[in-house]
């Protein structure tokens, strides 16, 4: 019994599967290899100047810890400082450093000391040499924090002028078991090395964050996607071409509006990244909210969304204009904390604005409308007072939170196009928000806009102005 186990698991270990793995092949660097069964290539989240490519493995479930941990694969490329990296050009001030060229600084000291960096918490158990294709590598095992709950697979190839690293994360109850062992040799027997095709040629620290970001848009292009620029986005999608134009489209012109109602006070040299998915499967793949059409990540400074112009074209873009005002005021203001009336009243604000003679202009977000009505007439309505100080989770409680979206909005809407009896609600939105900039604090920037002002009066305005939406 015992050697029929034996033999069933050497079969396993040592012949993968081939049909259903990926292949994965960096043809900058010259190295191509099988990612196991049940790990597939998935797109990157936002773009790495050293993470070159990302696989989702399968969801592990300890029923005696009761954890479920989703699998994940990476693989790095830490090229190493070159020569003319950290040359200062006399007289000329060294640019902020972006988050790539943060990454490149850490990856440039090899990869032990971007491991700390990137996996501080991890602990490294146990590392064996091994040939990998003609070149030395390591195999090395680490282990997450105290519980050690998490364990990873590192295959470190050291060559002259980069740093590889395969890694695979996997829950440490499989670690022991099997699975590090079926990926291990997988990898490292599929490992192979070929002549690079531009070698030499590109320095990521010579590029401007603009060129970075395309150059590293496309190196990471998975099959089935493409890039599209234009002036102030890079847009990469899998839908059809004619809907990313049209996407593309909306985004420069809605993106003047933007910069119409909040001037930016320097140019913005930042990349907006967009990316577009061909539909709902692809975006949830991509590990999107369940419950969202769209959404912003500053963390990895993209905006996200999905084609949905088979069921309704307007949704669509009404959810880029939306999301689009998210990412423009994080890149005009920095990382900003409004209250959820002002964000995401203003985000419908975005979406409700209406293309004609070639430029969007004010108009009315009909999705908000009939909820607005409804609150109004059923007396629903939160009142002003209460409204504009919810903190976010106040705000998107379940069963009020169609509510005061749609009361925000029409708060937005109404200070902005509304006929005013006071002359000062004019100003308390520009007022609000430049308090905020100033001061990083949201109940003193609403305390300074609403100075001097009777909300009961404000309140019984903007509900006639509402009732007529
Ligand atoms: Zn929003």
């Amino acid at each position: 019994m015992k050697r029929l186990i034996f033999t069933f698991l050497l079969v396993l270990w040592t012949s993968p599967v081939w049909g259903q793995v990926a292949r994965y092949e960096n043809k900058e660097y010259g190295f191509r290899f099988v990612s196991p069964e049940g790990w597939p290539a998935v797109p990157i989240q936002g773009e790495s100047a050293v993470l070159v490519a990302r696989f989702n493995g399968p969801d592990f479930v300890d029923p005696k810890a009761r954890i479920q941990f989703g699998g994940i694969g990476e693989v790095m490329v830490l090229p190493k400082a070159g020569p003319t990296t950290g040359e200062e050009k006399p007289g000329e001030k060294m640019p902020a450093l972006t988050r790539q060229d943060m990454e490149l600084a850490a990856a440039a000291l090899g990869w032990e000391s971007y491991l700390k960096k990137r996996l501080g918490d991890f602990e490294e158990k146990r590392r064996r040499k091994v040939d990998v294709g003609g070149h030395e590598g390591h195999q090395v095992w680490l282990e997450h924090g105290k519980e050690g709950v998490i364990s990873s697979w590192c295959l470190v190839i050291e060559r002259e002028l980069f740093d590889v690293v395969v890694r695979y994360d996997l829950p440490t109850f499989r670690m022991r078991k099997r699975d590090d062992r079926m990926i291990s040799a997988v990898v490292i027997k599929s490992f192979e090395w070929f002549e690079p095709e531009k070698e030499g040629e590109v320095d990521l620290t010579q590029m401007s964050a603009r060129e970075r970001t395309a150059y590293l848009v496309k190196r990471d292009l998975p099959d089935g996607y493409f890039m599209l620029e234009t002036d102030r986005y890079v847009i990469i999608s899998n839908t059809s071409q004619k809907i990313t134009s049209e996407v593309a489209h909306q985004l420069e012109k809605i993106r003047d509006l933007y910069e119409k109602i909040f001037p930016p006070e320097k140019p913005i040299e930042a990349v907006s990244k967009v990316r577009v998915f061909a539909d709902r499967d692809d975006y949830l793949a991509y590990g999107a909210p369940p419950s969202s059409a769209g959404f912003w990540s500053p963390r990895h400074e993209e905006l996200v969304m999905y084609d949905n112009t088979a069921s309704d074209k307007n949704d669509t873009f009404a959810v880029l204009r939306h999301e689009a005002f998210h990412q423009y005021i994080f890149y005009r203001c920095g990382e900003l904390s409004p209250h959820s009336w002002f964000n995401e009243g203003y985000g419908d604000y975005f979406s409700g604005a209406k293309y004609r003679g070639g430029a969007f202009g004010p108009g009315k977000f009909l999705w908000r409308t009939p909820v607005l009505k409804k609150a109004l007439q059923e007396d629903k309505v939160i009142p002003l007072k209460d409204i504009l100080r919810f903190s976010q989770a106040q705000y998107y409680q379940p069963d009020i939170r169609s509510i005061c979206y749609a009361q925000g909005w029409s708060i937005v809407y109404f200070l902005r196009e509304g006929r005013l009896r006071r002359k000062e609600w004019g100003d308390i939105l520009d007022k609000y928000l430049a308090k905020l900039i100033e001061t990083r604090d949201r109940v003193k920037a609403l305390d300074y806009a609403l100075d001097g002002i009777n909300i009961d009066e404000l309140e019984a305005e903007w509900k006639k102005f509402a009732g007529k939406l």
